[in-house]
């Protein structure tokens, strides 16, 4: 059975993300979204809130599973066993960082190999940054969220202005 691990910090989960889990979840016989948590980032939504609203977008998805994961990529993988990283790339800017990342976690883990997948182009510019930017600002987020989650992703800008006021 070929698993993959698509891991990010989906916070929240976009189109862009979506995209590349339907894609993968066709190539693969199972697909398992792990949101990591990434010490430099000041995420909106709580680990456990960001693996909600993935399940939310991704229940007719049999063969994928989400989880959450506080540890190190490489290590992670070991406990799933047999199995590849799926990465999306969006432009050469991703590239390097990703590049140097997949080196690292084969170093680590020498049987774990890191595929990517090209970003759609409709999707190249969209990040989970730039959706809390806009959504700051009251634009419409149909293009950039899945439709289930954004009243949720409203809400939650909206409480994190007041509370920062
Ligand atoms: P973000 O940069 O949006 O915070 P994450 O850290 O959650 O993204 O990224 C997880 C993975 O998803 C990474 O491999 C990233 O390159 C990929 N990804 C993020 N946004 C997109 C997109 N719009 N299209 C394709 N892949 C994407």
């Amino acid at each position: 059975m070929k698993t993959a691990i698509y891991p990010g910090s989906f916070d929240p989960v976009t189109t862009g993300h979506l995209n590349i889990i339907r894609r993968a979840a066709k190539i693969f016989d199972k697909l398992i979204v792990c949101v990591m948590v990434n010490v430099g980032k000041n995420p909106m939504f709580s680990l456990e809130e960001r693996v909600d609203l993935i399940r939310m977008v991704t229940k007719d998805l049999p063969n994928v599973e989400v989880d959450g994961s506080d540890m190190l990529l490489a290590e992670y993988a070991k406990t799933i066993g047999n199995c590849v990283i799926v990465k999306g790339l969006r432009a050469g800017s991703d590239f390097e960082n990703e590049f140097q990342m997949a080196m690292i976690n084969h170093k680590i883990n020498p049987d774990l190999d890191t595929m990517f997948l090209t970003a759609e182009h409709q999707y190249t510019y969209l990040s989970s940054s730039m959706v809390k930017e806009l959504g700051r600002y009251q634009v419409e987020l149909s293009d950039f969220l899945p439709e289930q989650i954004i009243p949720i992703v409203q809400q939650r800008i909206r409480t994190t202005i007041q509370g920062g006021k």
